[in-house]
């Protein structure tokens, strides 16, 4: 499965992404389904495109491809700083409550149930043990474990090269955090809380 990175119609996408990168996205896709992959939408709610969520359904839709939303982090994003994308909370409630019910008759709608109901009532969610750091992690390209996608501090990783990936997993430092807005981290917190209603969506996912 490929994830690929949709923002929203050409006037979104090309303005967080540059020039032409509607295009080449759409390139990609094509290329992606012409050699028999599954293509999931990976759709970043931020303050450009909070209001729009209607037109990335449709292209969802038009397409025929499965769409999985996420709020823009408020923070640091793989080394960008995207604080000024964050959309104002009444207008990211607004947008997942649309998905919501947009969910109930869509199948392309892919996030679960339950991550609906935790990012609308963010930022008091419902409680979600988080097991990251102590039955999964991330590993990147160099080797290197992070408690999760979200936890990328210099701090929290061990070098699974170095130390052997067992001892490294078993040094994981823990993180105490409660606030999983990631989709893929929160469904696996799910996942190892047995959230049935996650358990029974995760096919869609992975
Ligand atoms: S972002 Fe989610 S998975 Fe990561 S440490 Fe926080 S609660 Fe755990």
């Amino acid at each position: 499965m490929f994830r690929i990175s949709y923002d929203g119609p050409p006037d979104v996408h090309d303005a967080l992404r540059g020039p032409n990168a509607y295009a080449v996205m759409e390139e990609a896709i094509d290329a992606v389904l012409a050699n028999g992959n599954r293509v999931v939408l990976n759709a970043t709610i931020s303050s450009s495109n909070v209001h729009r969520v209607v037109e990335l359904v449709e292209y969802a839709v038009k397409r025929n491809l499965p769409i999985k939303f996420q709020p823009v982090f408020d923070g640091l994003a793989y080394g960008k700083d995207v604080r000024g994308q964050v959309p104002d909370r009444d207008s990211f409630r607004e947008a997942v409550r649309y998905l919501a019910e947009e969910k109930k008759k869509n199948p392309l709608v892919i996030n679960s149930e339950p991550n609906m109901e935790y990012y609308t009532a963010h930022p008091a969610p419902p409680f979600v043990p988080c097991v990251s750091g102590v039955l999964y992690v991330r590993i990147d390209p160099q080797g290197m474990l992070f408690p999760c996608s979200i936890m990328l501090d210099d701090h929290l990783k061990r070098d699974a090269v170095a130390e052997g990936f067992a001892a490294a997993f078993q040094n994981m430092p823990r993180v105490h955090c409660t606030d999983c807005m990631c989709p893929q981290t929160l469904e696996m917190n799910y996942l190892f809380d047995m959230n049935l209603r996650s358990l029974k969506n995760l096919p869609k996912l992975f």
